[in-house]
């Protein structure tokens, strides 16, 4: 989740302060009492500090190896956190595997307290920011009782500490999310049938990256998201089946290559970076890649789906 810097008060400056050293109670204790003035951008930032206190509030921390914590609320997970710590390690060790991750980064996993109200109507299944001591992820308590969705949701979190370290945070957004949904295995055979009769469109990457940035209804269902990140999904299962796992990272670490070279080749060839990045590594822009995908899409079978 982006910092969007819109705070221009004091107390909410010095909340994302706090926040983004994971500081979650003083980071709270500075906006409570002011509440979110005309902002209504800082809403959701409003809860997100409010659920990740009221989880420190109340919250145990293990240590599961030397770069991954895992925060609990110990009344919430009933006895299940060992269950849920080697399910999460398992989760993040088969994500770094694809893609050569040797988990350079501290990762705190944090399930949030039963009571929090946090932003899940834009974040269902939880979200990932990246704090001063270690990247943070943030999962809906709901996630305990179901053990598959739990690991599909570390593991698409993950897979989003992967992909902004490895591309530097300059991956766009449907390139993120294609890793994520991925790694997550999360596929829909019904919106995939949609997507070969032509019944959903299948986005362009300006339109899907702004679907996936904005998060609004599209077309005033909640099923265009789902279809966005279903889409992105697909074109990262493309993309590993055509090209291999390795092309993936290759393509993550040339968008973050800021050596001379590449740099002025860009601008010679007047080439966006992710444009720039999938020529060096696929000798594809991004549309080809998106209309290969679709074509892809519909020589697999159901049963693959
Ligand atoms: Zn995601």
């Amino acid at each position: 989740m982006a910092n969007p810097h819109t705070a221009d008060t004091p107390h909410w400056e010095a909340a994302f302060e706090h926040y983004y050293r994971d500081d979650v109670l003083r980071a709270f204790a500075d906006i409570e009492q002011f509440g979110i003035g005309d902002g209504g951008e800082l809403l959701r930032w409003y809860r997100v500090m409010e659920a990740e206190a009221i989880t420190r509030r109340r919250s145990k921390v293990i240590s599961v190896t030397d770069w991954l914590t895992l925060e609990y609320v110990p009344c919430e997970t009933i006895g299940l956190e060992q269950i849920l710590a080697s399910r999460a390690l398992e989760e993040c060790e088969r994500a770094a595997a694809l893609f050569g991750w040797s988990h350079d980064e501290a990762t705190r996993l944090t399930i949030l307290a039963e009571e929090t109200d946090a932003p899940w109507a834009t974040n269902p299944f939880g979200y990932c920011v990246a704090k001063d001591p270690y990247e943070k992820i943030c999962l809906p308590n709901y996630l305990v009782d179901d053990p598959e969705e739990f690991g599909q949701a570390v593991a698409h979190e993950y897979a989003h500490v992967i992909t902004s370290n490895l591309g530097e945070g300059l991956a766009p957004r449907w390139l993120e999310e294609a890793v994520s949904v991925l790694v997550e295995r999360r596929f829909d055979s019904d919106c995939w049938r949609r997507f070969c009769t032509g019944e959903r469109a299948w986005l362009t990457p300006s339109r899907l990256e702004a679907v996936l940035i904005d998060r609004s209804d599209d077309d005033g269902t909640k099923d265009s998201i789902w279809a966005a990140y279903q889409q992105a999904g697909w074109i990262g299962r493309y993309l590993v089946e055509c090209f291999g796992d390795q092309k993936l990272s290759l393509v993550l670490g040339e968008l973050a290559n800021e050596s001379r070279s590449t740099n002025l080749s860009r601008l010679i060839r007047g080439k966006d970076r992710t444009e720039d990045a999938l020529m060096r590594v696929l000798k594809s822009t991004p549309a080809e890649v998106f209309d290969r995908a679709r074509q892809w899409l519909t020589t697999i079978s159901e049963e693959a789906v």
